[in-house]
């Protein structure tokens, strides 16, 4: 199939607050034949902790999306010239049972990935992540992974339940899903029952990074090292809104003070250009705790900024 470079709808032909609310005004598309990344919402929020509410974070997100210009004036970078990106919607899920919603958003991913399209996901609660990486093991195999976030996800079980939004890392080390040497969470903080909940993943070969080891400094030279780790592996780049302290992202499930900022968000999301990514999401956004829209503005402009690192890598 020839490949089409769809660009986002440009505010000189239709006013910004105009036009489809697709991510970016990018076209809205059934099938990922020919693309090399699919935006995809994932409206779950029925495993959640705490606030729910992120099922209306794909909308929001979009909605916020729809000013970003297709041309990165720090980077340099125009995704849209160099990747055919669309629109594929929403995976299917079903509020009443997050059981067969995740086997639901696998299909849906196992679709977008055997088509040879890369999947730029939308959250979403943080359950989400687990389907779409059984999805890209059997596209790649295990996976590098960068994930961002105030919590490590690493719980064996909430409420005796092993599918929940402080899970999936568990159960993605469980299943052979990830390169555990070459897994790194970012921006872990805050409160436990114990010291185990970030012991674990240290005792699982991951690298973990307090939110204490990132105050006060630039993450570039972290992303050095990042990258360093991850090699050439296929890499899967999670990132939870939570991660950044709540004065910048206050719209999300479980806020924890003492977050990263706007600023060191956009300079991971820059620091894995390079990588051979193969997937990515930006979860946890739930616009019914946000404020003027600044969450979901935020996430907008980090998936964008993402997406602009999906450029390099990728397996063909
Ligand atoms: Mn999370
Ligand atoms: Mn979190």
């Amino acid at each position: 199939m020839k490949k089409h470079y769809h660009q986002p709808m440009s505010a000189n032909q239709m006013a910004k607050f105009g036009g489809p609310t697709t991510f970016m005004r990018l076209p809205a598309l059934e099938t990922p034949e020919g693309l090399d990344v699919g935006i995809v919402g994932v409206p779950l929020d029925t495993a959640s902790s705490y606030r729910v509410g992120s099922r209306f974070g794909p909308r929001a997100i979009r909605a916020e999306s729809t000013p970003i210009r297709p041309y990165n004036l720090a980077t340099r970078l125009s995704p849209f010239d160099h990747l055919a990106v669309a629109d594929l919607g929403d995976a299917p899920i079903n509020p009443y049972n997050p059981f067969a919603s995740i086997d639901s958003i696998e299909g849906f991913f196992d679709h977008i990935l055997a088509a040879g399209c890369r999947p730029l996901a939308l959250g979403g609660e943080h359950t989400v992540t687990l389907p779409i990486l059984r999805a890209i093991q059997k596209k790649h195999g295990p996976v590098a992974l960068v994930h961002v976030d105030a919590h490590a996800d690493v719980n064996d079980t909430m409420l005796g339940e092993k599918v929940a939004h402080g899970t999936p890392f568990r159960r993605a080390f469980e299943e052979n899903l990830l390169l555990p040497e070459r897994v790194v969470q970012i921006g872990l903080r805050a409160t436990g029952y114990s010291a185990e909940e970030f012991d674990w993943s240290r005792k699982a070969g991951f690298r973990v990074v307090q939110a204490e080891e990132c105050w006060h400094r630039s993450l570039a030279p972290l992303m050095d090292e990042v990258r360093e780790r991850m090699g050439s592996a296929p890499v899967y780049v999670s990132f939870d809104i939570d991660a950044l302290d709540p004065a910048f992202a206050p719209g999300t499930g479980t806020p924890e003070i003492g977050g990263l900022t706007t600023i060191q968000g956009i300079e991971i999301m820059r620091g894995c250009r390079g990588l051979n990514i193969v997937g990515g999401d930006v979860v946890e956004v739930s616009p019914p705790y946000d404020i003027q829209s600044i969450t979901a503005t935020t996430a907008a402009n980090l998936a964008f900024e993402l997406l602009c690192s999906f450029v390099d890598g990728g397996v063909r």
